[in-house]
């Protein structure tokens, strides 16, 4: 089959790769058939993923058909449309049994290795899923392909930022960053919010975030808006969806007094200089989560299958596989938003 493989920083390659093989009893191969692009491929992409193997194929957010299940599967069958969660989990841990699966003592993240036990992902045409029961759910006819790989991840991500973010009624509600998880985070606030301020340098991204219900601002003019909007105090939330060091101190210096920085952006940073006096002083919460898609799917592909919202708005370009060079150059420049490659 043919595969999405990182041999290097920067040296990404669509290549023939041996087919994916049953190896445990709860193990599915799914067919992709569409597949995407997330910012957190581009750390090991720029060689910013601690210990990652070369050689690891890439991609953790994929929709398909299940063409072959281990004895163990119950949940799935062959013939199901099916979209992973962004991680695998073993449902058995003391973590797992008490809800908290993104912790799981077994957890993997699918085209991760280094940080996660490796774990080949879904930009090929096939893609063994372990803990298949956990890892794939099936999709009604109604949720396309495209709608459905939201689910693998970017979606419960800007979700959980809004939830752990503690989002209520009226709040004004920054977002800083918007690729495909800042926006999700856009679309998930917005009808909570009482003001939405979503913050990007890249002005195809603020148009986005604009139609999705947000006033967008540029870098340079976020703490001017946040001040007008809040008569100086400050935004009452503040999710930071860049997963970068000037995105995580933009965002301390946003929130207003017991104001609360929800962190959805990957960060892998060992030694950022966090301001204690900033902290203390001004009271702040600070909370870093990964995107729940086991825990949030549910509830979410119900909202998508009765078409309360529609995240396909954020894809900008459709490429083929064979493509994945080219499609990761212009996601990386940000000339592309979300891309969608078809295999
Ligand atoms: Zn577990």
């Amino acid at each position: 089959m043919k595969a999405v493989v990182l041999h290097a920083p920067g040296k990404l390659a669509v290549e023939a790769v041996p087919d994916p093989r049953i190896l445990a009893p709860g193990d599915a191969i799914v067919r992709v058939r569409a597949t995407a692009i997330c910012g957190a491929d581009l750390l090991p992409f720029h060689g910013l993923t601690p210990g990652f193997e070369a050689g690891t194929i890439l991609g953790h957010e994929f929709a398909g058909e299940v063409v072959e299940v281990g004895p163990g599967v119950t949940a799935v069958k062959p013939g199901d449309r099916v979209v992973n969660t962004s991680m695998i989990s073993d449902g058995t841990c003391p973590s797992c049994r008490a809800g908290r699966v993104t912790q799981c003592e077994g957890r993997s993240l699918f085209g991760y290795s280094g940080v996660y036990p490796r774990l080949d992902g879904g930009q090929a045409e096939l893609v063994r899923v372990p803990q298949a029961d956990r890892a794939l759910r099936a999709l009604p006819e109604t949720v396309s392909d495209e709608a459905a790989i939201f689910l693998a991840d970017v979606l419960p991500t800007g979700y959980g930022a809004v939830v752990r973010g503690d989002v209520r009624e009226g709040d004004t509600v920054v977002v800083v960053g918007c690729g495909p998880v800042g926006l999700m985070a856009v679309l998930c606030a917005a009808p909570l919010a009482g003001r939405l301020i979503a913050v990007d340098g890249v002005p195809v991204r603020r148009e986005l975030a604009a139609r999705l219900g947000a006033e967008a601002v540029t870098p340079g003019d976020a703490a001017d808006a946040v001040a007008a909007a809040t008569g100086g105090l400050g935004a009452d939330v503040v999710i930071e969806a860049a997963g970068s060091l000037g995105a995580l101190d933009a965002s301390l210096s946003l929130a207003r007094g017991r104001g609360v920085v929800s962190v959805v952006g990957a960060h892998f940073e060992p030694d950022y200089p966090l301001d204690n006096g900033r902290m203390f002083e001004r009271e702040l919460t600070l909370r870093f989560s990964i995107g729940d898609p086991a825990a949030d799917g549910t509830a979410l592909l119900e909202r998508l299958a009765a078409a309360e919202f529609d995240p396909t708005l954020v894809i900008t370009h459709r490429m083929p596989l064979d493509d994945a060079a080219e499609a990761y150059r212009l996601f990386d420049s940000r000339e592309a938003t979300k891309v969608v490659l078809s295999a």
